[in-house]
């Protein structure tokens, strides 16, 4: 299984779950364990913390594709789907985060908590962080990937940034380019 792209936002992270490779489109988060991995990888989730299991699922699935259909809306440069910003509304809603104050010995400390089953909470934070990435002016940017089969998505830090990886995709271009310049006519 190929080990999911992260360090992008994290809601881009999180379209970039479903990573095209040779057997076609897989699902990094097709199961709870997959979530696991996936969580134990975005150090942003922690205050979420706790296992997942297979009824944590669907809640996340469902961001998801509220994120995936307003992004792609807008790389195509039209209006994201009403029914996808309704959704990630709706999510965010569904466990919002109250701050917990508590005193630690020598200061005052806040850690956000949200109510509910951990599949609603790690919704409700990804619809925050979508709501972060989509009204961020440096959308604008957003770029896919150029290699031919790929479907990640990023902000470019630099607008020069043609890969979502040098190492997944910016080699393999390379590469192939290579071959077609010293194909054997
Ligand atoms: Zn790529």
């Amino acid at each position: 299984m190929t080990d999911p792209l992260t360090g992008e936002h994290l809601a881009l992270d999180l379209v970039n779950t479903r990573p095209s490779t040779e057997d076609g489109r897989v699902d990094l988060l097709a199961t709870a364990r997959h979530l696991a991995d996936w969580l134990a990888r975005q150090p942003a989730l922690r205050p979420e913390a706790g296992t997942p299991s297979a009824a944590d699922l669907p809640p996340v699935h469902a961001v998801r594709e509220h994120v995936d259909a307003a992004v792609h809306a807008l790389l195509r440069g039209t209006r994201p789907p009403k029914a996808a910003l309704r959704g990630l509304t709706e999510a965010a809603r569904a466990a919002p985060a109250v701050r917990e104050l508590d005193w630690d010995g020598s200061a005052v400390t806040a850690t956000p908590r949200r109510p509910g089953r951990l599949g609603v909470r790690l919704a409700a934070r990804l619809a925050e962080a979508a709501a972060d990435l989509l009204t961020d002016p440096a959308i604008g940017t957003l770029r896919q990937c150029e290699a031919d089969d790929c479907v990640m998505v990023f902000l470019p830090a630099h607008p020069r940034r043609r890969w979502c990886s040098p190492t997944r995709c910016g080699n393999r271009a390379r590469v192939a380019r290579y071959y077609q310049r010293h194909k054997t006519p």
